[in-house]
């Protein structure tokens, strides 16, 4: 079973700063107040391997591919998280960033720095993973069919990954969530 529905989980609107901070620590008294996290933390250890597996691989062609970009992607509303996101950082010990949510949502993204991303990789929305522009897809397919290959399967394992962390994470959420009723 590859991915979970995330949509089963609250939606964070920047456009609604107040409810989008509270959301955000929602998720964080939640998880103070969980009981066992083992399968959360066992799920989250998984995920992060696969960040780790994938990570020199989109950096090698980033790095090849980005300098030379004329309409770079990350724009301020493409750094902000989805729920999953953040619950994905307190899984994997990450604090929060601290999100301008001032900012033009269509302009550059806060975090963008001079050289590339500031945050590490596990600490940015799951989408700037998964996310290849076609320059980046074509550089990939143009390259060895077996490096193609093992790049699909490196992107179908931290989406299985997500979605174990996320399965793991959700009835303890959906708990949460009814007793605030
Ligand atoms: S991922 Fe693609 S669209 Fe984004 S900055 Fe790199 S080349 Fe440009
Ligand atoms: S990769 Fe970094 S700079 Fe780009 S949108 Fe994501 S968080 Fe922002």
């Amino acid at each position: 079973m590859i991915g979970f529905d995330t949509s089963v989980f609250p939606r964070l609107d920047p456009r609604h700063p107040d409810s989008f901070h509270e959301k955000i620590r929602a998720i964080q008294e939640c998880f103070e107040a969980a009981g066992d996290l083992g399968a959360v933390k066992q799920a989250a250890r998984l995920f992060l391997e696969e960040f780790d597996r994938i990570d020199p691989f989109i950096q090698s062609y980033t790095e090849l591919v980005c300098p030379f970009c004329g309409t770079v992607c990350c724009a301020q509303i493409h750094g902000l998280p989805e729920f999953a996101d953040v619950i994905g950082f307190h899984a994997l010990g990450h604090s929060v960033p601290a999100y301008d949510l001032t900012r033009d949502l269509n302009g550059p993204c806060q975090f963008m720095g001079t050289r590339g991303c500031l945050l590490p990789r596990t600490q940015r929305p799951y989408r700037c993973t998964w996310y290849f522009c076609d320059p980046l897809l074509v550089q990939i397919e143009i390259g060895p069919t077996s490096h193609y290959r093992h790049f699909i399967e490196m992107v179908q394992a931290l989406a299985q990954a997500r979605g174990e962390l996320m399965r793991a994470f959700f009835p303890i959420w959906d708990r949460y969530a009814k007793s605030l009723l």
